[in-house]
């Protein structure tokens, strides 16, 4: 049995009998004859029913959020705000992916040559609990107005979830297939990315699950995207505006109670307002709102499995054992981990070095530009940074000696449907959203007419 469990109260929610392989098998069957149609359906009419998806999406909301806020703790006006996110990762696709996808004529000797965009066929996806809906329907909108069919393998904690994002499809009218959950641990994931009939596989969670889905996909010669983790630095120069970029980093760090890939890690802030900026900062995260996640003014919810606050819990007590000091914060009751900020964070501290999944940050201060570009790349991931500047150039500059998949500019990282989205070394490989998102599962095929 695989548990659903409410991480704020501890109550067991619903048991889901796990899916035998002879459930995968029939689900994979169905997936392969649905394919078989859903391929020849025109762009307008996959367009249609992706609409109908955001329709359904924005007019049960409260009932979709309030199953993330219960089974893994995220505050309800956040969980709202992510449904209203995925109605319109929904649209995006739907009014973009016909020109996206359109066949290109590209001028060579031949008389006529051109490019096509074609469907691949089943393909399998593999995500995460923190943005239970957003994470798969950033991989769903895109991979079904292509031709595609899904099969999804949800975080055993958010099987709920996955069972309404299969819901919405149907609700839609989407051909029965197109979408299929799969009630499924991680140990049956191999079973299912070796079948022959699925042809690629995407995963979003931590490095180690990462690798091990791209090491099969890779035996089999199977195309794999991975979204892993990271440790974005939010980078304060001193000639930022500090009012504002003290709200934005608060929010960088603290939002989804601190369980986000892109959420500001490593705040790394300039000796000269270093104290100030210190200041104001904490001022805010004493101010963050803490309780029932289910309550509208809540702010900071629970962690989604006592295990990830107490994972957090030691790489803040490891970190002050190396000689880091705590703000405020640093401690946890079962889910809950406190907003914690720390001083004199050092490169080797797994504050720094390491992802810290919920709402916690280290402090580390730099005297030059050339320092900061060295903090922000030393580390093992590359999602993305935020720098806070008001020169431009000084922007403009550094930007070439950033290894990461995104820069913002006095902004936190985000993702939107228009922006490609994911990262370089151990955060992962390939893209989400935007036209090159839904390029990562299609043939793209070469025609020549001599
Ligand atoms: P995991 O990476 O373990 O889980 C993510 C997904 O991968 C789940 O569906 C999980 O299934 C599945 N999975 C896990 N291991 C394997 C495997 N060996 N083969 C196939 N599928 C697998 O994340 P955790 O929940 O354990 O969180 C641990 C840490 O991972 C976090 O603290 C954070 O650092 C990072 N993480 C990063 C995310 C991101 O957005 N980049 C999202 C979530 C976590 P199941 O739940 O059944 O194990």
């Amino acid at each position: 049995m695989i548990l659903s469990k409410n991480p704020y109260t501890g109550e067991t929610l619903q048991e889901h009998k796990e899916s035998t392989s002879e459930d995968i098998d029939k689900a994979l069957e169905k997936a392969t004859a649905v394919f078989r149609e859903w391929k020849t359906t025109s762009f307008s009419f996959r367009s249609k029913l992706m609409l109908k998806a955001s329709e359904e999406l924005k007019k049960n909301k409260q009932e979709y959020a309030e199953t993330i806020t219960k089974e893994m703790g995220k505050p309800i006006k956040q969980a709202i705000a992510e449904v209203e996110k995925c109605a319109w990762v929904c649209e995006y696709y739907a009014e973009n992916a016909e020109a996206q996808l359109a066949p290109e004529t590209i001028e060579t000797d031949a008389e006529k040559s051109y490019i096509n965009y074609a469907p691949l066929g089943v393909i399998m996806a593999i995500m995460p609990w923190n943005y239970p809906f957003w994470q798969v329907f950033r991989f769903a909108a895109p991979a079904l107005m292509a031709g595609n069919v899904g099969v999804l393998k949800h975080a055993s904690n958010v099987m709920m979830c996955g069972k309404n994002i299969e819901k919405v499809f149907i609700r839609a009218g989407f051909p029965e297939g197109c979408f299929q959950n799969l009630t499924i641990g991680s140990k049956k994931v191999e079973e299912v990315v070796k079948d022959k009939r699925v042809k690629a596989v995407t995963l979003t969670g931590s490095e180690g699950a990462g690798g091990s889905v791209a090491a099969t996909a890779g035996k089999e010669i199977k195309k794999s995207v991975l979204e892993l983790g990271g440790s974005n630095a939010l980078v304060v120069f001193d000639d930022a505006n500090l009012e504002e970029t003290v709200k934005t980093c608060v929010q960088a760090r603290f939002q989804n109670t601190g369980q986000s890939c892109i959420a500001g890690k490593r705040l790394l802030l300039h000796n000269n307002i270093a104290e100030k900026f210190t200041e104001m900062f904490l001022k805010e995260v004493k101010e963050l709102k803490a309780g029932d996640p289910i309550d509208e003014d809540t702010f900071i919810g629970v962690q989604a499995r006592e295990d990830l606050a107490k994972d957090l819990e030691k790489q803040v007590n490891d970190s002050v054992e190396m000689g880091a000091k705590i703000l405020t914060g640093g401690v946890r009751k079962k889910a809950f981990y406190a907003p914690t900020v720390l001083k004199d964070v050092t490169p080797e501290m797994p504050v720094f070095k390491e992802e810290t999944f919920g709402p916690a940050i280290g402090i580390t201060t730099f005297r030059s530009d050339e320092e900061a570009v060295k903090l922000i790349n030393s580390t093992q991931f590359g999602l993305g940074v935020s720098l806070f500047t008001k020169s431009r150039e000084k922007a403009q500059n550094l930007i070439p000696k950033i290894e990461d998949g995104a820069v913002f500019v006095n902004e936190l990282v985000k993702s939107d449907p228009r922006l490609p989205f994911g990262g370089t070394k151990k955060s992962g490989y390939g893209r989400e959203l935007s036209k090159f998102g839904i390029r990562e599962f299609v043939n793209i095929q070469t025609v020549y007419f001599k």
